[in-house]
């Protein structure tokens, strides 16, 4: 048995893994060198429709499968990402940039996750209500949905693999995943060892790698029950449409753009540590980074002075040496970080820091880009409105919660916002305000698995993690009991 198709690339459908057949491949290379990982090849429509009638096959029994079981065997998932810790995390700095650290965590958080999925396993729960006729009991029972599409973006590979992987499984649905084109590389690996050392049944977890073709060949399946998607709202959008002939329920966990307020009263060096770590975490390539800083006048200078002062001290490097920041994932994503800030230039923002890549040697090859700070900005400006997904901090003056909140909800976007005050009305009221799907007060970012993470507006629609995440992957029945 080969271990290698983390190398070489392949699809495992059925329980098995499968040459590719396809003349179509992704060439995966590491962000910080450019170095070629490999060429992986795409999931050709065939292949695709066998993974997707090898999980419709498998489904039923697993679905009646005791929840238990299904819970032991993600729990199974959760000990072999935490004992594989160390490869796993390394193939992400190899293919995502992301520093060591942030890679362990990663795989980390991961395995908490598939944790905290399992322990849903006997919480599986309907009701019972007294029927409208005598001798009669109505039972709203919860089953699984079916087949899901899980499709997955380049930035969290490992775990938003697992947001979808393991609720799916416990639930008793059958999935059909599809990590990003862009990285490919650790959850095949991932793949290889749930192979090797977990007993699902053939055909409940199938893998395809591919790009958007491969994702499309998937989504347009009638034979596909629900499509879990993280990535971009302009792909969100599409799928959306593709899944609309079938009728095909969909998930989608898009791209944000947060707003941070600093009031006149907050902690200014908590407030820079925070806004600073929810900005430059894994390069600024986080869906719920702090993307627009609305400080109050009153701490304005203090605020912009201390942040330019922290951001400056940000240490960049090679991911392997666990800096504070690695490079973009790719010549794309640079380019986009680029483009956000001579954008902002042209229409007349001032760069306070960086705009530009680090000139050292080292920095010669990958996507490299240096901590930013713009100000003189207004709420019009592209760098206001749409998602950078780079280490770009645009930083603009507020003078009352009113305008604060107006300016923060004046968005397409909403996924995250952050919120420091000491001022429990002005919590209060932002809380209730601001419309996102989460808001973090006097904290940075960092989800946590009994929370519940939702865009609101164009940042998605289904939502995942906690109670409500875990029952996204069920289905009601209702059934009439007449026992006259
Ligand atoms: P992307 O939309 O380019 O790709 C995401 C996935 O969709 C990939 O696997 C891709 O191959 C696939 N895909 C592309 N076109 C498709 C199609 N027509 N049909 C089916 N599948 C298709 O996104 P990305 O660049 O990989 O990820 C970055 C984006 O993801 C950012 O906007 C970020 O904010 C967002 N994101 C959101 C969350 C969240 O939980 N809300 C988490 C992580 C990332």
């Amino acid at each position: 048995m080969s271990t290698e198709y983390h190398r070489s690339g392949g699809h495992y459908i059925g329980g098995r893994w499968r040459e590719p057949t396809g003349d179509r491949s992704v060439e995966v290379r590491n962000p910080a060198t450019e170095e070629v990982i490999g060429d992986y090849p795409s999931a050709t429509g065939d292949e695709v429709q066998e993974a997707i009638q090898a999980a419709k096959q498998s489904q039923v029994d697993w679905g009646r499968l005791p929840a238990k079981e299904r819970g032991d065997l993600v729990r199974e998932v959760a000990d072999l990402l935490l004992e594989h810790k160390d490869e796993l995390a390394s193939l992400l700095v190899e293919e995502q940039g992301k520093p060591r650290s942030v890679a362990e965590g990663e795989v980390e958080a991961s395995a908490d996750l598939a944790e905290y999925m399992a322990e849903w396993d006997r919480r599986i729960e309907g009701d019972i209500l007294p029927g409208d006729s005598q001798d009669e009991s109505i039972h709203l029972q919860r089953q699984p949905v079916g087949v899901i599409a899980g499709i997955i973006p380049w930035n969290y590979p490992i775990a938003v693999f697992i947001r979808k992987f393991a609720p799916a499984l416990v639930a008793g649905n059958t999935l059909v995943a599809k990590p990003s084109e862009v990285t490919p590389v650790a959850t095949l690996r991932l793949t290889e060892l749930i192979d090797e050392h977990v007993d699902i049944p053939d055909g409940v977890y199938n893998l395809v790698v591919g790009g958007a073709e491969t994702g499309e060949e998937l989504v347009t399946s009638a034979d596909v029950d629900m499509i879990s998607m993280t990535g971009n709202v302009k792909t969100g959008k599409e799928i959306m449409r593709q899944a609309a002939d079938n009728l095909t329920e969909v998930s989608l966990e898009l791209g944000g753009k947060a707003p941070a307020i600093v009031w006149k009263d907050a902690d200014v060096d908590e407030a820079v540590d925070d806004v600073l770590t929810a900005r430059i975490t894994n390069t600024g390539q986080v869906c719920t980074c702090a993307e627009r800083v609305y400080v109050h006048s009153n701490v304005r200078d203090e605020f912009e002075q201390k942040y330019v002062e922290a951001a400056q001290d940000v240490e960049i490097g090679p991911p392997e040496s666990d800096p504070d920041m690695g490079p973009h994932v790719n010549a794309r994503e640079l380019r986009k970080t680029e483009d956000a800030v001579e954008r902002a230039q042209e229409e007349g923002a001032e760069i306070r820091l960086g705009g530009t890549a680090p000139d050292e040697d080292e920095f010669a090859d990958g996507y490299w880009y240096e901590p930013t700070v713009v100000t003189d900005v207004d709420q019009s400006m592209d760098i206001m409105q749409e998602e950078v997904f780079g280490p770009v901090t645009p930083i603009m003056e507020i003078d009352s919660l009113d305008e604060a909140i107006e300016y923060a909800n004046d968005s397409r976007y909403g996924l995250s916002a952050y919120v420091f005050t000491n001022d429990y009305k002005v919590a209060m009221r932002a809380s209730e305000e601001l419309e996102f799907g989460e808001t973090y007060i006097n904290r940075t970012l960092g989800e946590s698995w009994q929370g519940h993470h939702i865009g609101w507006n164009e940042s998605g629609m289904g939502g995942e993690d906690g109670k409500y995440g875990f029952l996204k992957y069920t289905q009601l029945k209702t059934v009439y009991h007449n026992y006259s």
